[in-house]
């Protein structure tokens, strides 16, 4: 009867180790997984998303990737401080979150830059949802010592395979589509803006990183591409 008590005691005390132990895991999985301070996918996250959606697609399925960069950001860092800055990324980052499709994904793919998976699109819904975007965040109103003003970003996107056979060309291109509608005009989305095969090859980046690029090391790539 005596060791009745003991039996119980040590089995709480293996299942509040395993909680323990299970909790910690879900903690360090949450924290490598997702921008703290935005609370959504970091880049690595975004990308093995990517992955995952390449690694189920059918046949005739799409994807597109949508790339969106703020608009003279730095000046806010510089005029209204650091921590304003973050503001107005998280601002951005659930603006982003509601304007998506549910079946959309979104991730930070760099500081002031946020990556966007549609999967199924048409060039229709793609661009609808570019512009939505863009009318959105515009549309905040920030407010400093009294001053009020808005910011916009710019935004890019490609189909995989339609525009490009490879995934890591498609952001590449969706990347320079971004570049390209932000030299026509800030607040501006863009697809296909005559992007020359030229110039998609100039993309200086060793064949060997890219296809490293799904392996684990596509920040590397990415960081030597520049
Ligand atoms: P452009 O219109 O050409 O995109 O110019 P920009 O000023 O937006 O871009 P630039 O690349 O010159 O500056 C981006 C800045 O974003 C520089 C960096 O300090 C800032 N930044 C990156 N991550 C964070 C962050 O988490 N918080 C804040 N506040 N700033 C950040
Ligand atoms: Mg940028
Ligand atoms: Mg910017």
């Amino acid at each position: 009867l005596t060791i009745l008590p003991m039996m119980v005691f040590f089995l709480v005390l293996c299942l509040q180790i395993t909680k323990s132990w299970k909790d910690r895991e879900q903690n360090i999985d949450y924290v490598s997984n997702n921008d703290l301070m935005l609370k959504i996918p970091n880049r690595r996250s975004i990308l093995q998303t990517l992955q995952n959606c390449m690694t189920s697609m059918q046949t005739d399925d799409y994807l597109s990737i949508i790339i969106l960069d703020v608009d003279h950001f730095k000046s806010i860092n510089d005029t209204y401080g650091h921590p304003f800055g973050d503001t107005l990324l998280i601002e951005l980052s659930n603006c982003l979150k509601k304007t998506i499709r549910a079946s959309d994904y979104v991730g930070r793919y760099g500081g002031e830059e946020f990556l966007i998976i549609m999967k199924d699109p048409t060039p229709e819904s793609a661009n609808e949802l570019a512009t939505r975007i863009n009318a959105e965040f515009a549309k905040l109103v920030f407010t400093f010592n009294n001053v009020s003003f808005s910011k916009t970003v710019s935004i890019g996107y490609a189909f995989f395979p339609s525009d490009t056979d490879q995934i890591w060309k498609c952001i590449k291109f969706a990347d320079l589509c971004l570049y390209k509608a932000k030299e026509i005009e800030c607040n501006n989305c863009g697809h296909n803006w005559s992007i020359s095969n030229e110039k998609m090859t100039d993309v200086n980046i060793a064949t060997h990183l890219l296809l490293d690029a799904f392996n684990d090391r596509y920040d590397t790539a990415i960081l030597i591409s520049g």
